[in-house]
């Protein structure tokens, strides 16, 4: 009897243990770690001190970044609106993202113009050794250097508007634009056709209170086109938002009389690719003994070792795999613009393409377990396309479109790189660009590159 009692009671905490664990798989990744923490910041915009009374810009400018807007995507389905800016503007399926070509570090490299090496938001997710926890901010506070679009604009005296635009507060300066529509989760990021709306709203203004510099998030097809094929009834609808939306712009601009004032340029973050297995990579670590903090989002991982004397042991135990590759500081590939400073870690996990590596996060709650046991790949069921790949990956190009005044018509452009975004916005305002910047004017696309020289 007595040996009966202790045999049930052992299955009895046999099964709490195991109810814990499993509890514990599902639930120690926090849901809402995809979206961008809220940041509070003094409410009143001041212009930076020695700002020109007059504004100098010789017109306006429109940005419009859309998210995951994919070159197969465009060109699948009906895009009019695109259509009308290829063919009467200049145009490239090859804008080439940063690496790792991911949401925050690539739209932070086209707000500045500078290498994530330079501007310091080195992925979407990361540690830093003062402050933490990165994770999706569009606080201004966590760039290391260079000015965004709108401060360089402001600081030149060009009034600009930051709609859900990266960096567009500082939790220590406030709003750094006179007019920005900052929201603090995507959730609350408006569908497109109402930031369209935002935009249109602005340009409606008369023309002493009409910002000159208009930066515009788009969702885009990025969210659902990571769970759907690209030629599913929803991707295909998101993307006809997002032409719809560029459309409304270019009515706008029509409706107001602004076509030989406006420039518009329509662009997006990076591309998606096919996806069909996930590298386990909380599993791989563990498994080898590998102790350190590890961020994975996208297609990489940035591993922080608890002991860098560690490093050689573990970049030996991790080589070989042929679903990923290291990156290493010490021997950049020529994409590499990430420093070797404590953000980027001690080494990064890129995956191949087809691979991801999302945070177990990623896998439904009730395979989390996953990470803890193997294997060290999982077959993708969820995840069907993703991002974070180096820029010359195929299928990991944007699109690029600039369209309007001061703009060279009908002309297809060899590639785009997202550093170069940033001078060529600042050169058609007519003002100096951010100090410091890598980027450089895109001259092919100025429609009269001579008399601008
Ligand atoms: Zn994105």
């Amino acid at each position: 009897m007595r040996i009966l009692q202790t045999i049930g009671l052992l299955v009895a905490v046999g099964l709490l243990c195991f109810a814990v664990w499993f509890y514990r798989t599902t639930r120690d990744y926090p849901e809402d770690a995809r979206r961008p923490p809220v940041v509070t910041y003094p409410a009143e915009f001041q212009l930076p001190a020695g700002t020109p009374p007059e504004s100098p810009a010789r017109r306006t400018v429109i940005v419009m970044l859309i998210d995951g807007l994919a070159p197969a995507m465009v060109e699948a389905q009906a895009t009019p609106a695109l259509d009308r800016l290829r063919r009467e503007g200049s145009w490239t399926h090859h804008m080439l993202p940063p690496f790792p070509s991911m949401s925050l570090s690539s739209g932070f490299t086209i707000s500045t113009g500078c290498w994530p090496e330079h501007h310091g938001i080195v992925t979407n997710r990361f540690f830093d050794p003062e402050r933490g926890l990165y994770d999706h901010s569009f606080d201004a506070d966590w760039v290391t250097a260079c000015e965004q679009l709108h401060e360089v604009a402001e600081r030149q005296g060009v009034p600009a508007a930051a709609l859900g635009w990266y960096g567009e507060v500082s939790a220590s300066r406030g709003k750094l634009a006179s007019t920005v529509r900052y929201a603090t989760t995507l959730e609350e990021f408006p569908p497109d056709h109402l930031r369209a709306e935002q935009i249109t709203e602005l340009l409606r203004l008369p023309e002493a209170e009409r910002p000159q510099l208009i930066l515009a998030y788009f969702k885009g097809p990025d969210e659902l086109a990571h769970f759907s094929e690209i030629d599913d009834p929803e991707v295909r609808e998101a993307v006809t938002a997002a032409d719809r939306a560029v459309g409304a712009v270019l009515d706008a601009i029509e409706a107001q009389g602004l076509e030989e004032v406006v420039a518009l340029i329509v662009t997006t973050d990076h591309g998606l690719v096919p996806v069909t297995h996930l590298i386990n990579i909380g599993y791989i670590l563990r498994k080898h003994g590998i102790e350190a903090r590890m961020l994975a989002t996208g297609t990489t991982a940035f591993v922080y070792l608890d002991d860098p004397s560690t490093r050689a042991d573990a970049l030996a135990k991790l080589s070989g795999y042929p679903e990923f590759e290291l990156v290493l500081p010490e021997a950049p590939p020529p994409w590499y613009h990430l420093g070797s400073g404590p953000r980027t870690g001690d080494f990064i996990v890129s995956a191949r393409p087809g691979y991801a590596i999302e945070d177990r996060g990623m896998l439904p709650w009730f395979v989390r377990w996953v990470a803890w046991v193997g294997p060290e790949i999982v077959g993708s069921e969820v995840l069907v396309a993703s991002h974070g790949y180096p820029p010359d990956t195929p299928g990991i190009e944007g699109v690029f479109y600039a369209w309007g005044s001061g703009v060279r018509t009908g002309h297809e452009l060899t590639r785009v790189d997202a550093i170069d975004i940033h001078p060529t916005v600042t050169h058609l305002l007519g003002i100096a660009p951010g100090e410091p910047v890598d980027g450089k004017v895109v001259w092919e696309l100025v429609a009269d590159p001579d008399a601008a020289h």
